[in-house]
């Protein structure tokens, strides 16, 4: 009970006491020392770097008028874009006397510097391979790049990247690095598109093979097809290669065999077109008795035996198509290969010879193909060259399918247009009686003027017109 009644006691007097101490603080403070500048917030300011803090007049005067507001003097030092400790001081005079408040402003920097790993969810390594860094990037927004400054750790395939700014902020990156190999290896032909001339030897120009994992793989190149320098035409080499991963890569080369022409000058090609005929033997008989060989452009007429007997004698048996028939032939270009094909069968049955020489009925220039397909005399050129076939027209006409009916016409029209500086390829027609008797004086002729005579080959010149349609 009595000590109830010593604590009431007490208690009255520790307020008794806070209330004298008061009464002094405040004469003290307001009478002598004149208005209290209170600040509304904290005493100690703690602000982020590069941010927009405003000390906005944000104190009061405590029991006094804020007309005092804008008596009071302020001095900053704060640089908000720079790390440090800073002070804004208050102070007011009135009635000779001072009043001071400071107020601190902390700049600090709290912000975790940028990192960026470039790739970093497209980390690839060979499975028997390094990891080859794809880069990364450090910026903090108070020290800059520091790039340079960040550390990597590596556990096997788990890379950590860490970087801490000068403030101690921390940040951290993982990549976290796939083994695998999805990438094909390349292969690289030394040249494209090889052209070489037919009878010549094809040398494989080089490749290599390089894989990004297995490094040159080069001897692992399969390369199949051939090409065959004897014919004419495109041949198609195909180039493999796997790594050990399974990567598959196949290129193709394509080696064209071509034709070199050999202009012999000098030379008389004697051509006969639309044979044979029952005068085959007796123009064969003329050609022997000179020993000089000719071409010749058949058509499919039968007279097998006389086909036969051209071959054997040394003459060239070529192509003028089967049926000879306009309307057919240039209706389109499969019937003028299906024609065409089959006097070629029929030409191979008989001389055991796959024959690439061919004269188009009325030659390349005619315009008569025009009225049964336009532009089919362009076609067709355009599929003999890619079936590497070729095909002669001619420089000299003896003019026997035109006008000229005697031995004699077709004599002159010939050696009239014999020239010593050229190939001479001479148009002249079987089955006329006087091409026949006009022969043996054109033979005469060139071999008195010292022509030399020759049958047409892929090699040879072609005398070509060009193409009207
Ligand atoms: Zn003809």
């Amino acid at each position: 009970m009595k000590s109830i009644i010593n604590y009431i006691k007490n208690k009255y007097l520790i307020i008794l006491g806070v209330l004298i101490v008061a009464f002094f603080i405040f004469i003290n403070v307001f009478y002598f020392k004149g208005p209290l500048i209170v600040f509304i917030g904290k005493n100690v300011i703690t602000t982020e770097v590069h941010s927009k803090y405003i000390d906005d007049n944000n104190y009061k005067f405590l029991f006094f008028d804020n007309e005092l507001h804008d008596k009071v003097l302020k001095i900053s030092n704060v640089n908000l874009d720079k790390l440090g400790e800073y002070n804004i001081d208050y102070t007011l005079y009135l009635d000779n006397k001072e009043v001071k408040r400071r107020r601190k402003v902390k700049v600090v920097d709290t912000t975790k510097p940028d990192l960026v790993l470039k790739d970093q969810e497209n980390s690839v390594a060979c499975p028997n391979g390094n990891y080859i860094e794809q880069g990364y990037e450090a910026n903090d927004n108070y020290d800059g790049d520091i790039t340079s400054k960040v550390k990597i750790t590596k556990k096997g395939d788990t890379w950590t990247y860490t970087i801490k700014d000068t403030s101690g902020n921390k940040e951290e990156k993982v990549r976290n690095i796939v083994r695998k190999d999805e990438t094909a290896p390349v292969i690289t032909l030394k040249t494209t598109n090889t052209k070489i001339y037919r009878g010549t030897t094809f040398t494989e120009p080089g490749y290599t093979a390089i894989d990004n994992c297995d490094g040159d793989i080069t001897d692992k190149v399969k390369v199949d097809g051939k090409v065959n320098t004897s014919s004419t035409g495109k041949y198609t080499l195909t180039y493999t290669v796997t790594d050990s991963h399974d990567n598959n890569t196949v290129v193709t080369r394509e080696v064209e065999v071509v034709n070199q022409t050999i202009y012999l000058t000098n030379t008389i090609y004697l051509t006969f077109d639309d044979g044979p005929s029952y005068l085959t033997s007796q123009y064969l008989d003329i050609l022997k008795k000179y020993n000089v060989k000719a071409t010749f452009f058949i058509n499919d007429k039968g007279y097998y035996d006389q086909v036969k007997r051209m071959h054997n004698e040394g003459n060239v048996v070529a192509n003028h198509t089967a049926s000879h028939n306009f309307a057919g032939i240039y209706s389109s270009t499969t019937a003028f290969w299906n024609d065409f094909n089959k006097l070629n069968a029929t030409i191979k049955n008989i001389t055991g010879v796959d024959n690439k020489l061919f004269r188009f009925p009325g030659g390349s220039s005619n315009t008569v193909s025009r009225q049964y397909n336009r532009g089919i005399m362009t076609q067709l050129v355009k599929e003999a060259n890619a079936k590497g076939l070729v095909y002669f027209d001619w420089n000299v006409d003896s003019n026997d399918a035109g006008g000229t009916t005697t031995a004699d016409g077709v004599y002159r029209n010939v050696v009239n247009s014999l020239s010593h500086s050229r190939a001479n390829i001479v148009l002249m027609h079987e089955g006329k009686n006087y091409t026949l008797n006009a022969l043996s004086r054109i033979i005469e002729f060139g071999i008195n003027n010292g022509y030399n005579f020759a049958t047409l080959n892929e090699s040879s010149a072609t005398a070509h017109h060009g193409v009207n349609n």
